[in-house]
């Protein structure tokens, strides 16, 4: 299904705060099940989310660069690893992490990744659902709430299923 982004945002708006807090939640207490609860309700999710008609997480944030995946893109484009560097990469002053200069990311061509093969582990594990214990990524996906709507729907899913089954 195509992503409309301006909706999800409009959704976003609405929905972050109840579900900012339904996610802290698992700070403290972490539901019988939880694993399988995520497994069933990110399968889902895929069911109505198509990421080659979004590709919002490509234009409003950046993937962090690791020395192998600076040398494996590098290597894919032809280009020298420092040549690489200076054209698309800077180190963020807060976290001194690697992340790419600009948005929308210049690898997006026609809204898909032009360099898919190669492209940041950070990319390939984005949104980061599959990760275990999920509990431990709260903060990220409480951060991707805004950008991801496949991450907004499985919190949504989550919510009501553990909201419905248990006294959370
Ligand atoms: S490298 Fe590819 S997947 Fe990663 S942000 Fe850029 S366009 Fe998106
Ligand atoms: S991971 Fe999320 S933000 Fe990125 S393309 Fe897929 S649905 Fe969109």
């Amino acid at each position: 299904m195509a992503v409309d982004i301006t909706k999800f945002r409009a959704a976003a708006g609405r929905k972050k705060k109840k579900l900012t807090l339904f996610l802290e939640k698992f700070d403290q207490l972490v539901p019988p099940g939880l694993h399988k609860m995520v497994a069933k309700a990110d399968a889902e999710v895929w069911q109505e989310i198509n990421c080659t008609e979004c590709a919002n997480c490509c234009k409003t944030m950046t993937p962090i660069f690791t020395p192998s995946d600076v040398k494996r893109i590098a290597g894919h484009l032809e280009m020298s690893v420092p040549d690489f560097k200076k054209k698309y990469l800077k180190v963020e002053d807060e976290t001194g992490s690697v992340v790419i200069k600009s948005q929308p990311c210049p690898f997006l061509k026609r809204n898909k990744c032009s360099i898919y093969d190669v492209r940041p582990a950070d990319c390939a594990q984005f949104p980061h659902h599959h990760k275990k214990p999920f509990d431990d990524y709260n903060e990220t996906f409480r951060n991707n709430l805004i950008h991801c709507p496949a991450t907004l729907l499985l919190v949504e899913k989550l919510e009501k299923t553990i909201t419905s089954e248990f006294e959370f």
